[in-house]
């Protein structure tokens, strides 16, 4: 017999928190948990199914980005202190799609190794600029195949949502969120395009409009709130250096 638990996604952070409430401090609450089906609910399963079925079209998106990508027309009229700071135009597009196709592929490779049916010997397609496009869309096929298995069955599918976490539903829900953010035409607009984080990776690098410097040069912050990586100025130009040199950009 299975044993049915609550489920480990974003559905029950209240009820978490209700939860240490009442076990810290004696808080009663009110508020039933959404049950696993075994393992995680009905909702996040479909939730993430439809975030993984849309991360094509996203990061095609992103992709156009890479090849076609151009400073945010706002940087000019920035200038000033960070004039000397490397532009980040396409780079930042390239460096996130191959993390995100990356880690695709290695969650494909673990569900059918999971389950079996992974040929032996073989690696997790590496992703190339070439056939790019099929490969994202051979993944996902294949993740949406096996999907209702993975959300019940895959070994962290009890694991929280949480960053750093294999969750399969949460590794979606990840890079769907990167991917959004990227290409969305929202504020991320108007900030200067900046290097990925170091930290955790996302496109959420901007200059901090609240932590200024003595002299004047703002510290880089990472607005991912999970993250909130900081950086000065001269510790951003050393790492986007290194970067550069990473990946054979002349700066
Ligand atoms: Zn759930
Ligand atoms: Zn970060």
């Amino acid at each position: 017999m299975t044993t049915v638990i609550a489920c480990p996604g974003p559905c029950n952070n209240a009820w978490r928190k209700a939860e240490v409430a009442l076990a810290e401090h004696g808080t009663e609450h009110h508020i039933t948990p959404a049950w696993g089906k075994p393992v995680q609910c009905y909702g996040c399963v479909e939730r993430t199914r439809r975030e993984l079925t849309e991360l094509p079209k996203l990061l095609i998106a992103v992709q156009l980005e890479a090849i076609y990508g151009s400073p945010a027309p706002s940087s000019a009229a920035t200038g000033g202190s960070s004039a000397n700071v490397a532009r980040w135009p396409g780079q930042t597009s390239r460096l996130l799609l191959d993390s995100i196709v990356g880690e695709m592929a290695e969650l494909q490779a673990d569900v059918l190794i999971q389950r079996g049916i992974w040929p032996k010997g073989t690696e997790p397609a590496r992703p190339s600029q070439a056939g790019e496009r099929k490969l994202i869309a051979d993944i996902v096929a294949s993740l949406d195949a096996h999907w209702d298995w993975a959300m019940q069955h895959h070994l962290a599918a009890t694991e929280p949502h949480d960053r750093g976490n294999a969750n399969p539903g949460g590794q979606v829900s990840g890079w769907h969120r990167i991917a959004r953010r990227f290409t969305k035409s929202d504020e991320q607009r108007d900030v200067k395009r900046l290097a990925p984080c170091p930290r955790c990776h996302g496109p959420y690098l901007v200059e901090s409009r609240e932590l200024r410097l003595v002299n004047d040069q703002p510290y880089i912050e990472c607005r991912d709130p999970d993250c909130g990586r900081i950086l000065t100025q001269a510790e951003y130009d050393t790492y986007v250096k290194a970067l550069n040199q990473a990946i054979g950009v002349a700066a």
